[in-house]
């Protein structure tokens, strides 16, 4: 029996993951957490909407057949010659790997950004941003720094303008509960590119420049980031603001260990793969998701999104198990849904299918995808208990 090995347990990860169990086929997954998180809904809890339990689940409550080896581990190395990975708790062997590591903050070599700012990349620094921004809120009471209560995102892609929606809804509420007047709350949004949201339309964009700044959100474009220091960011206007709170949202590349294991990358450090997402380098490596570079219509990668890593870990498996038998493998074809982007947790926009949406119905349409994933994973009893844990924090 061949062994297959799944590295990472993210959208992609998890799909194929999924998808081989139900096809009884057996393999390992191994990811650095016992669990699985919902990247795409992160801002949600880091903004205070509600607690965290709702936003990850055990791999092992979705994985739970015989097919399946669960290891928590991180990886380190792969190393592809050798058909093996390297991980900080052992080496695993694989006659094929699947590759689903995601990817990882891109900083421009912006200098002082690493180390000054939050980022939202996972369940942990969800926490770290909320308790950050409250622990400043709860020290204002002490010092009366005003730069306790300035807030500065860097980035106004999808990631900045959601967490700036969730965090204008949340501010307000803490600041009542701290006992500290609303209008000493800034929250700054800067972004290099002349408008934000660059994958939506014009009108789409102005809605949420409309929602976001009718919402107290300072959104400031054509403001490119070029320092950052400790409490203070410098645009490239010499301007510098200070502010405890520093989050960064600019940008993302491939998982490094790709690059460093020698695969042939583009600029942003992803795999070339095929039209059948085999690793251009080694036909027994697949690569999907984030870490993926794979050619769209338009003779470009394809961006990195959740439903990009979702339908390549669907699509994978088939040609994995073609590839075993000796078949010949399908081509991946992107079906692109749309895009959405809730700005707090009433109003949203996006477009689906090619027709625009804002407000509750995008909300809405944003509520049914995280639903239609929650039911790929763990079928309806997933989705209501999952939907049984969302408890208001405001
Ligand atoms: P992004 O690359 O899409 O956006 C980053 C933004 O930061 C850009 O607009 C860029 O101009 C700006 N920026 C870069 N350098 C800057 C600087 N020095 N100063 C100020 N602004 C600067 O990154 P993201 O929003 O994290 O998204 C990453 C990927 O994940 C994208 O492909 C996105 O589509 C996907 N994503 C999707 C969703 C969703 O579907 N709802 C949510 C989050 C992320």
């Amino acid at each position: 029996m061949a062994k297959i090995l799944i590295l990472g347990a993210g959208y992609g990860g998890m799909a194929a993951a999924v998808k081989m169990q139900k096809a009884k086929i057996p393999f390992t997954i191994i990811n650095k957490h016992s669990y699985h998180y919902f990247t795409t809904l992160l801002h949600e809890p880091a903004g205070g909407r509600n607690d965290f339990e709702p936003y990850y689940v055990q791999i092992s409550e979705v994985l739970n057949g015989p097919e399946a080896t669960i290891i928590k581990d991180e990886i380190q190395a792969v190393k592809p010659q050798e058909k093996k990975v390297i991980g900080k708790n052992g080496e695993y062997t694989y006659d094929y790997l699947i590759f689903a590591l995601g990817n990882a903050p891109e900083f421009f070599g912006i200098p002082g950004l690493k180390e000054h700012s939050l980022l939202l990349r996972s369940l942990e620094t969800a926490k770290e941003i909320r308790s950050h921004i409250e622990n400043n809120f709860a020290a204002y009471a002490v010092d009366k720094d005003p730069s306790r209560l300035r807030i500065v995102v860097g980035g106004a892609g999808l990631t900045g303008v959601e967490l700036c929606g969730e965090l204008a809804d949340y501010l307000p509420h803490l600041a009542h509960r701290y006992r500290i007047p609303e209008s000493k709350i800034e929250l700054i949004n800067l972004e290099a590119a002349p408008t934000i949201l660059p994958m939506l339309d014009k009108r789409l964009q102005e809605t949420a420049l409309d929602v976001l700044t009718r919402k107290g959100v300072q959104v400031r474009t054509n403001e490119k980031i070029v320092r950052v220091g400790e409490n203070e960011v410098e645009l490239a206007t010499g301007e510098k603001i200070e502010a405890r709170t520093i989050i960064w949202t600019g940008g993302v590349r491939a998982n490094p260990l790709l690059a460093e294991a020698g695969f042939d990358c583009d600029p942003r450090g992803r795999a070339k793969v095929n039209e059948f997402l085999q690793s251009v380098d080694y036909p027994d490596v697949f690569v999907i998701g984030d870490s993926a570079c794979f050619i769209g219509e338009d003779g470009r990668p394809l961006p990195p999104t959740a439903q990009l890593a979702g339908q390549m870990g669907d699509h994978v498996v088939d040609n994995l198990k073609a590839l075993m038998n000796g078949q010949p493998m399908k081509k991946f074809v992107f079906h692109y849904m749309g895009t959405l982007a809730s700005i707090g947790s009433e109003v949203g926009v996006g477009n689906i299918k090619g027709f625009k949406t804002k407000g509750v119905t995008a909300t809405i349409l944003k509520e049914a995808s995280k639903a239609k994933w929650l039911i790929n994973l763990g079928g309806l009893s997933l989705l209501a208990k999952k939907n049984k844990q969302f408890t208001r924090s405001y």
